[in-house]
């Protein structure tokens, strides 16, 4: 069983890695990470690293979780009003992006990992996030522009459909951009309509972003 032990410690952990926004740790402190993962990885809710789920995917490492948060807010005054994140996956980033912002829309591509988290949501009574089974290449224009857009699959490129879907007034994109090898974790920012600040921030390993529905 997990413990609240391993979760405060996973928390100074974090600190200790440079996680120093108090609004982000807040999130996770907040957030059962044991309900998003399958009961057999009970054990390892809180352990620094990434854990399977279904259909080959996984959540993501909560330091990982942490770092892309931080990045997507910025020094922006809370709660942001809409953020798009492409691959729900277990919902758990969703879950913590919640907290942060008044609407957040989640797209994955995969029908099974879509229901799953549907249903997890419900449950848990998160009212504000809103899942649509879809390719996230095209992003959701029908809520757009968004606040923040976080990618939590690599692509070769960055989706030209997703940098015009981020607000023209500071809108933040934090995506791990690469191959199955190598990839880099960027933050873009669009400072007005043409102009797009894009910096590298670490090494990072996602699971490919795939075009289609499944
Ligand atoms: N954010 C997730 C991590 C998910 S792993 C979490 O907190 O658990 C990456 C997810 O991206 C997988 O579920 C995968 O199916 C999904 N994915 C990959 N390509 C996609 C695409 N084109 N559109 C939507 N989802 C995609």
């Amino acid at each position: 069983m997990y413990d609240m032990a391993s979760k405060e410690s996973l928390l100074s952990e974090l600190k200790s890695m440079g996680i120093l926004n108090l609004t982000v740790l807040d999130a996770i402190q907040n957030t059962p990470r044991e309900l998003f993962i399958s009961a057999e990885k009970l054990n390892q809710a809180y352990e620094n690293i990434p854990l399977s789920i279904n259909c080959d995917q996984t959540i993501s490492q909560p330091y990982i979780v942490a770092k892309m948060t931080e990045l997507l807010i910025g020094e922006r005054a809370l709660p942001l009003s809409k953020i798009l994140e492409i691959g729900t996956g277990s919902g758990y980033q969703a879950a913590i992006l919640s907290q942060l912002a008044t609407q957040i829309y989640t797209i994955e591509r995969h029908d099974l990992l879509y229901k799953k988290s549907k249903k997890l949501f419900s449950e848990l009574n998160y009212q504000n996030i809103h899942l649509k089974h879809d390719d996230g290449f095209k992003g959701w224009q029908a809520h757009a522009p968004y606040d923040g857009i976080i990618v939590t699959a690599a692509p070769s490129e960055i989706p030209l459909a997703l940098l015009n879907q981020l607000s023209e007034n500071h809108g933040r994109m934090v995506i791990p951009v690469g191959n199955k090898l190598n990839q880099e974790l960027k933050l873009i920012i669009r400072k007005d309509p043409q102009k797009y600040d894009i910096k590298n921030i670490e090494s990072v390993k996602f699971v490919p972003m795939l075009s289609g529905k499944k």
